[in-house]
């Protein structure tokens, strides 16, 4: 990441420093660690005021951290980096309450100074990272152009006769061969297993005519893809193919609700009453979507109980599903930017149905 684009982001949470009436903010979570200072190893921490950006890590990483950090004064600490932190807090401190344990809060007490007043302050830098930046965006369609090209490699290799694990595994190693990880473990699902949302890949072979879902994201330059197809290995009942035809009719119309200002629970609605209507309302049971970024799952949320509003330069995943117990599953996800006028759909890969044997 550029100094400039660093800074610009320091510069957006002081702003809500300002609205929390916080003097400063110790950033621990080295996810947000690295969003604010572009440092990617696995101690450091910093603190953000009006006046102060600094930077702290141990020996181990100060070599990195001039290399990587930017727009904030590195600071070569203990390994336990505590000590450091605490003594150069003042007045209305923010802490991360979600990521600093009681015991850490309880050393943090003891080491900070007099006058200084820690305040539970989690989730502010979470909520910087909800709306992405021109860097951010250009790396998230980077790795889901990547997702996008592996997924291509489905249709040339064929599932029937292979286990679940067997193509799982697969599609993990070209992941890699083209320079990414996993963003998460790839799920491949077929036939009554596809109706578990979070199944782990079988040594079960999959058969033909069966509906087989793959979920699948890129972790490349540190940014997250996020998709899923529902492929079948040959013809299907007509039960399975009005299931696929009713989530993929549901994910087009909520695709086409997602703007800027939308309501993140009306853009549930969208999928929901669809899928409602026809006749399949129980069994889609988990949310619309989430974002997508640093993290696979981040904000904002596409739910039924989802509070607030989309806004411009979020990403987030559009994914209904169905799910039938003891029978089959379909879920259809894309990768989406949140434009003011609507979405740019990131994912490439076509969603009518492909047989893939
Ligand atoms: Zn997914
Ligand atoms: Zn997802």
């Amino acid at each position: 990441m550029t100094e400039a684009t660093l800074t610009a982001r320091a510069d957006r949470l002081v702003d809500l420093l300002a609205e929390d009436e916080l003097d400063c903010l110790l950033v621990t979570n080295l996810v947000n660690v690295r969003y604010l200072t572009g440092f990617t190893g696995s101690n450091g921490a910093c603190i953000v005021s009006p006046e102060a950006r600094l930077f702290v890590t141990d020996f181990r990483y100060i070599e990195q951290a001039e290399a990587q950090v930017r727009g904030f004064d590195p600071v070569k600490g203990e390994r336990d980096l505590l000590a450091d932190l605490a003594g150069r807090l003042s007045g209305r401190a923010g802490f991360d309450d979600a990521d600093v344990s009681v015991r850490t809060h309880r050393k943090l007490l003891e080491a900070v100074g007099t006058g200084v007043e820690l305040a539970a302050a989690g989730g502010l830098v979470e909520r910087l990272r909800e709306v992405k930046d021109e860097q951010e965006l250009w790396a998230i369609a980077a790795a889901t152009d990547l997702a996008d090209e592996v997924y291509e490699l489905i249709r040339r290799r064929g599932m029937v006769g292979r286990s679940e694990r067997d193509v799982a595994g697969e599609l993990e190693g070209e992941l890699r061969a083209r320079g990414a990880e996993p963003a998460f473990p790839v799920i491949v699902a077929s036939g009554p297993q596809g109706a578990l949302p979070h199944a782990v890949p079988r040594d079960v072979e999959i058969e033909p005519g069966v509906l087989t879902i793959v979920d699948m994201g890129a972790l490349l330059d540190g940014y997250c893809s996020d998709c899923t197809r529902t492929f079948t290995t040959g013809r299907l009942d007509a039960r399975a193919s009005e299931v696929y035809e009713l989530v993929r009719l549901a994910q087009e119309a909520a695709l086409g609700a997602v703007s800027a200002g939308a309501n993140c629970s009306e853009v549930d609605a969208v999928a929901r009453d669809l899928i409602e209507a026809g006749g399949e309302g129980e069994r889609f049971g988990h949310g619309l979507g989430h974002g997508v970024g640093l993290e696979v799952h981040e904000g904002p949320r596409l739910a039924k109980t989802a509070e607030g509003e989309l806004r411009a330069g979020n990403v987030v995943t559009v994914e209904p599903g169905v799910y039938l117990p003891g029978e089959l599953g379909v879920r259809i996800e894309d990768l989406v930017v949140v434009t003011d006028d609507g979405s740019e759909v990131l994912t490439s890969f076509p969603k009518e149905l492909i047989v893939v044997d």
